[in-house]
């Protein structure tokens, strides 16, 4: 198992925060700005997790989790992707389980809650014996 992250979030402030947080455990973070690019890059490159906003400038977190699920891509329907958002609303968390996501997180992004999360499905290189 490899320790790719593909990130797709809009929020530059969002990503650079994620990306220092994950580096510092030795992962490697992919990025992508919007809902097409994550789903692209989901699918060409290898990932083994996926953090995904929900709030996107095309189509939402939801919609990119349903295409990955749905991709034709074995690997693609076990990935796990972890929604993270600033939807608080009650239901939020139920329509991002729905559409396929694994886990939910909402934002501020708490960063032991990130690592922790992150952990709980692709171990950390720096902790790998
Ligand atoms: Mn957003």
């Amino acid at each position: 198992m490899g320790n790719n992250i593909l990130y797709i979030e809009d929020n530059p402030d969002n990503m650079m925060l994620v990306k220092r947080a994950l580096e510092a455990h030795g992962y490697i973070l992919l990025q992508a700005m919007n809902g097409l690019d994550g789903v692209a890059t989901a699918e060409d490159q290898e990932v083994d997790l996926i953090l995904l906003d929900i709030n996107l400038p095309d189509i939402d977190g939801y919609e990119v989790a349903r295409r990955i699920r749905n991709s034709g891509k074995t690997r693609l329907a076990y990935v796990p992707i972890i929604a993270v958002t600033a939807n608080a609303l009650k239901g939020d968390a139920e329509k991002a389980l729905n559409a396929g996501c694994d886990v939910y997180m909402s934002k501020p992004i708490n960063i032991r809650e990130l690592w922790a999360r992150v952990e709980a499905f692709v171990p950390s290189p720096m902790t790998k014996d």
